[in-house]
């Protein structure tokens, strides 16, 4: 099915991230014929170059996104319920300092708006923590101007399985897949999309059906392309760069403010490590070819030395690092 334009899929979805993934196993789950194509292997975009959090996205409170933070903790609490072996509840420990961009107090209000969009969470309360509370919690951090902080709880989801997980069940339920497959351009009948022209090992093969899913995040403005050279951007993508660095013994997260631009930004308990991110720079390049600059290791490295008492991170403690496009509008 679908090689012949008889009998076309249902549906074929190009890119094999969390989206094409879980839009596939939705798809075939319903009794779609379904067929997902994916250039490299499955979940090797930004699927996997995610700070790897299911929130609901505290800091968009700020800019009054209201319906997006609801949104996301409605989904973080289904991740949490559907998908307990690849999501799973994460404490975080916002400290706050006198010298900060946020007061205790907003933080505080912006708390007791985000439990209130999480109507239908089970996770923990969030509660106000005094300066030796906190201290007794994170001894890593430095006291000088700190007041107290904030306990809360959000989700740690391993990003790169959940896309597995879909495509494997999908699969179950007779996704047709492509790995290390590029569509290289799209067919066209009487003006609409009928199918998709895939290139594997230099062989060139034609796939035919109903509907064809751009679900190349940020590659999606290229894909739309072979659809309609002019077509506007449909994504300005910023890059995100996170670093890992040896355990500094974590057993939560901690939700802090980059010292020179008050951006937020984590440090995560991750795989026996640390994970620190992530950047936020607009990115007008090749999205085939990201690397972590040392510019933006340095950035996350000055933010956490800022915080840490009694130790120093430097480039030498670099386990790995690694950086995604958010394919944003
Ligand atoms: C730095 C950073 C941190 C983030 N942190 C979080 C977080 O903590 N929590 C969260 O929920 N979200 C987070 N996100 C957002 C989340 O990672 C993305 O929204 C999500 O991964 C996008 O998935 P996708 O399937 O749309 O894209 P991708 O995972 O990029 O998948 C698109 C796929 O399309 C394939 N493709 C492209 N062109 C073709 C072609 N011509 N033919 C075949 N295949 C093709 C690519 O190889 C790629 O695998 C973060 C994003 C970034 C960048």
């Amino acid at each position: 099915m679908g090689l012949n334009q008889d009998s076309p899929f249902d549906l074929i979805i190009i890119g094999g991230g969390i989206n094409g993934a879980s839009i596939a196993r939705d798809a075939t789950l319903r009794g779609l014929h379904v067929c997902l194509i994916e250039k490299n292997t499955f979940g090797s975009g930004t699927s996997s170059r995610s700070t790897k959090l299911a929130h609901g996205g505290l800091r968009y409170l700020e800019h009054f996104e209201f319906s997006l933070v609801h949104e996301s903790l409605r989904e973080r609490h289904l991740l949490l319920q559907n998908a307990p072996n690849y999501v799973k509840p994460l404490k975080f420990v916002y400290p706050i300092y006198k010298n900060g961009a946020r007061s205790f107090l907003k933080v505080r209000c912006g708390m007791w708006l985000y439990s209130l969009l999480a109507k239908t969470s089970t996770l923990p309360k969030y509660r106000t923590l005094n300066k030796p509370e906190l201290l007794k919690q994170c001894p890593l951090l430095k006291n000088e101007h700190l007041i107290g902080g904030i306990e809360y709880f959000d989700a740690q989801m391993k990003d790169y399985e959940l896309v597995l997980a879909n495509v494997s069940d999908a699969k179950e339920h007779g996704l047709v897949s492509y790995e290390n497959t590029t569509v290289i351009n799209l067919i066209k009948s009487n003006d609409k999309c009928a199918g998709v022209i895939i290139k594997s090992n230099e062989t060139n093969q034609k796939i035919y059906g109903s509907i064809v899913l751009n679900a190349t995040g940020p590659w999606c403005n290229e894909l739309s392309k072979l659809d309609e050279p002019s077509a506007k951007p449909l994504v300005a993508p910023t890059k995100g760069s996170h670093i890992i660095i040896p355990s500094l013994g974590l057993t939560h997260a901690l939700t802090l403010e980059v010292p020179m631009d008050k951006r937020m930004f984590f440090m995560i308990p991750w795989e026996d490590n640390t994970l620190i991110g992530t950047t936020d720079t607009p990115y007008n390049g090749d999205p085939n070819t990201l690397i972590v600059t040392k510019d933006e290791k340095n950035y996350l490295l000055n933010a956490i030395n800022y915080y840490l008492t009694d130790k120093t991170i430097t480039m030498n403690d670099i386990i790995d690092s690694f950086a995604g496009l958010r394919p944003l509008q």
